[in-house]
């Protein structure tokens, strides 16, 4: 590879885990740009030391992005150039380098991407669901009323989700899938890809709580949470949580075929299934 162009700022991915995952032109990248945008400099001297690159490297993190990016692109602007890395992975990602990148390019600078590692992708690849349309959702919020907004909202995605999780909080997070989605609707776990603990593991939603609950393994390391989305066929055979709730909620006031044809109208879930369930419910 020639000498990295003058004012180009890369994007360059790094590994996940397994070094040997870095590509031969990050390492020519970062070893010949003038300076490297880290989200975190001590991580990733690590990565330098081992791949013997000396480039001096900057700071730029969720907390000071939004300034350094101003003094970055003056300097790209003056005909340096810089690559921008994360601590793992594809930058901008769940991580840093929006700003840079978007300032850059309204700037008129060159922005290369050096493709490589992504956690949701290679879990994506190796999962066995259907991977022709995806969605990624990064991370669920923290909070138990916001996380449970948020899956609601994804409840009728037709589509494979795939999010990131914290490990202490993926055991809540595969519960409030459950009690969203249905414990019946097929999810994928994958963790620590790349390293000597992966472990990549298909079941239902309730299975899959269950089997983290049992095993505390399997709530260390990193993890990417897939989940199938919708299936058509099943969604029109099926009384969702949000029908399930409104439809408690207007027995209350109705008889349950007048609360059930309401529901079927708000929600899209058929009649019959929907008079069918609350009998069932002894509602
Ligand atoms: N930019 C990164 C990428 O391209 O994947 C993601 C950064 S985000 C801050 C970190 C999250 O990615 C972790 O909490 C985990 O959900 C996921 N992740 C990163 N490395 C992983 C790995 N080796 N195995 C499984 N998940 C991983």
């Amino acid at each position: 590879m020639s000498d990295p162009v003058m004012g180009t700022l890369y994007v360059v991915a790094t590994p996940i885990g397994n070094l040997q995952d870095i590509s031969e032109r990050a390492r020519q990248v970062l070893a010949r740009v003038n300076l490297i945008a880290a989200e975190d400099t001590r991580h990733s001297a690590r990565l330098l030391e081992h791949f013997n690159i000396t480039t001096p490297m900057v700071p730029c993190h969720d907390h000071n992005e939004r300034t350094s990016s101003n003094a970055l692109v003056q300097r790209l602007l003056a005909g340096e150039s810089l690559a921008l890395i994360s601590d793992a992975g594809t930058p901008l990602v769940s991580d840093p380098g929006y700003h840079l990148v978007r300032h850059a390019r309204l700037a008129g600078v060159r922005v290369v991407p050096v493709p490589g590692a992504c956690a949701a992708i290679a879990a994506l690849s190796a999962a066995g669901l259907p991977s022709d349309r995806f969605v990624f959702e990064g991370f669920l919020p923290a909070r138990s009323n916001a996380r449970a907004a948020r899956l609601q909202a994804l409840a009728q995605e037709a589509r494979t989700l795939v999010f990131y999780e914290a490990p202490h909080r993926l055991l809540e997070s595969v519960l409030a899938m459950a009690e969203v989605f249905g414990g019946e609707r097929q999810a994928v776990l994958a963790r620590e890809l790349t390293k000597t603990f992966e472990t990549i593991h298909g079941a239902s939603l309730a299975e899959l709580a269950q089997w983290i609950a049992t095993d505390s393994n399997q709530q260390r390391g990193e993890c990417v949470l897939l989940v199938e989305g919708l299936n058509e066929k099943a969604g029109k055979d099926a009384v969702d949580a949000e029908s399930q709730r409104i439809l408690k909620l207007l027995v209350a006031e109705l008889p349950l075929k007048k609360a059930a044809a309401l529901v079927a109208q708000i929600t899209g879930v058929r009649k019959n299934l929907l008079y069918q369930w609350g009998l069932e419910q002894g509602l």
